[in-house]
């Protein structure tokens, strides 16, 4: 057997997997029996496992190869970055021609008042940034006790101590005693699973005031920020209903809270806007990012920040301990920037708006005549399906059946990646995606939601 070969002897594969590898977010014991897929090759919207199926990512990976897979321009300027000045740090006053240009076009990017970037390696270590930032600014303002964050139920904001405390994931805070002291999470917008009889628009009023009775509970004195993203992502794609968003402005401003949008989903281009805040009229104090910044080529991540909050960083002065190795690491500065040319010069955000975003959604709600789905949901190139037993009153399947998991493995098996978060199946697939792709999605969607039925029958 040539080497050749034996990379992509799955089994072989499997076995060192077994003996060598923890997984981020698996069952090892799940993991050990049946054996992980191993992806070796991806071009475009297509992934290929080592048995050689061809499957269509309908994730862009983990919500991030936004520009799809296989551009050359990217590897190019990460072999001319490295050869030039592989490494160097921003710490002690120091900066290198990559970053700057970076951290400019991200200010040109973003919503007017934003015009600053701190840079970190991942979504996680931006919202521990955040946290630090938050609470550094309001100590600089003579206002140390504003020290409280409110989060949402089912929020994601990464895997840190800090991101996982943030988020309002129930199985992450059983593990390792979080969230840690001083955040507080409020419901969801989620009216398809929370809504009851209300509307969607008195759910979003609703959900909204549910941040005035926190902030009031803890006195509006001690909080600091309220972080959301803008349509909740890990969460199951969770578009908070139209009414949401402008109450929550609504009372942010009449009780000087920060606001924290998480765009690391979000960004770059997947709701047909540069970021979320800016699809949803936003005026926040703080955008963490990752993901689409480097389409996942390489890990990067950062923060966002206003200049209310950076220049009174400017003004106080005094040292911000903290910052990582890789803050703005020139590599991945390289690669940032030629991803985001490479968005502009293809014009996807643009594509995404007014192209391929309305034909996703508009096949993608074709979906609802099937018995299975109860709603279709979606903004941009991010959608969801909600699996029901019956579609009147909106009735859940027994959790134990674990039919989102179902659907999930039989659409991988037949040539789509989807994602289950519970009963409800996911997608936000690569920004450059055709309208071939997009029909071949969601037929690939119904045959999966067919064989689900079949298997529950
Ligand atoms: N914030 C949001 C909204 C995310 O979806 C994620 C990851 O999925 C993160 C933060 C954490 O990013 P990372 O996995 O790069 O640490």
């Amino acid at each position: 057997m040539s080497d050749q070969n034996l990379a992509y002897n799955t089994e072989w594969l499997q076995q060192q997997d077994n003996q060598h590898y923890l997984h981020p977010f698996s069952d090892h014991k799940t993991l050990r029996e049946q054996g992980a897929r191993m992806i070796v090759r991806a071009d475009g919207v297509y992934i290929w496992d080592s048995d050689g199926n061809k499957i269509l990512d309908g994730m862009a990976g983990l919500w991030c190869t936004n520009i799809g897979y296989g551009q050359s321009r990217l590897a190019k300027a990460a072999f001319d970055q490295m050869n030039e000045l592989p490494y160097y740090n921003s710490f002690f006053q120091c900066a290198h021609p990559p970053v700057v240009e970076l951290a400019k076009t991200i200010g040109e990017l973003a919503p007017a008042h934003m015009n600053q970037v701190f840079f970190t390696g991942s979504g996680s270590e931006s919202n521990d940034t955040v946290l630090r930032m938050v609470r550094h600014y309001w100590t600089l303002k003579g206002q140390p006790e504003k020290f409280t964050i409110i989060g949402r139920h089912n929020g994601y904001h990464g895997s840190t101590v800090a991101g996982a405390s943030l988020g309002g994931m129930k199985p992450m805070h059983s593990q390792g005693g979080l969230p840690i002291p001083g955040i507080h999470h409020i419901p969801q917008p989620y009216w398809f699973g929370e809504g009851g009889d209300t509307t969607p628009e008195e759910f979003g009023i609703q959900a909204a005031r549910e941040l005035e009775s926190a902030i009031l509970d803890i006195g509006a004195d001690k909080v600091a920020a309220f972080i959301a993203e803008p349509i909740q992502g890990a969460g199951g794609v969770v578009i908070p209903p139209d009414t949401y968003w402008p109450e929550i402005k609504n009372i942010l401003a009449r009780y000087d809270i920060l606001l924290i949008v998480d765009e690391v989903i979000c960004g770059f281009g997947r709701t047909g806007e540069w970021f979320g805040s800016q699809y949803y009229g936003l005026e926040p104090d703080f955008m963490p990012i990752a993901k689409g910044m480097t389409s996942g080529y390489m890990p990067m991540g950062g923060v966002i920040v206003s200049d209310r909050v950076a220049g009174t960083f400017e003004q106080e002065g005094g040292e911000f301990f903290h910052g990582y190795t890789y803050s703005g690491h020139p590599v991945a500065a390289a690669v940032a920037l030629e991803n985001i040319r490479l968005i502009q010069e293809n014009k996807l955000v643009e594509y995404v708006k007014n192209d391929i975003g309305p034909y996703l959604q508009t096949a993608w709600q074709t979906l609802s005549d099937h018995p299975l789905v109860g709603e279709t949901r979606g903004v941009g190139l991010l959608g969801a399906l909600e699996l029901v037993k019956e579609k009147a009153g909106r009735v859940r399947f027994d959790s134990e059946l674990d039919v989102g998991g179902m659907c999930r493995t039989l659409s991988v098996s037949n040539g789509l990646v989807m994602r289950a978060v519970g009963d409800t199946m996911i997608i936000s697939p690569p920004l450059v995606i055709s309208h071939s792709e997009v029909d071949e999605l969601v037929s690939k969607a119904r045959e999966a939601l067919d064989l689900t039925m079949e298997a529950l029958q």
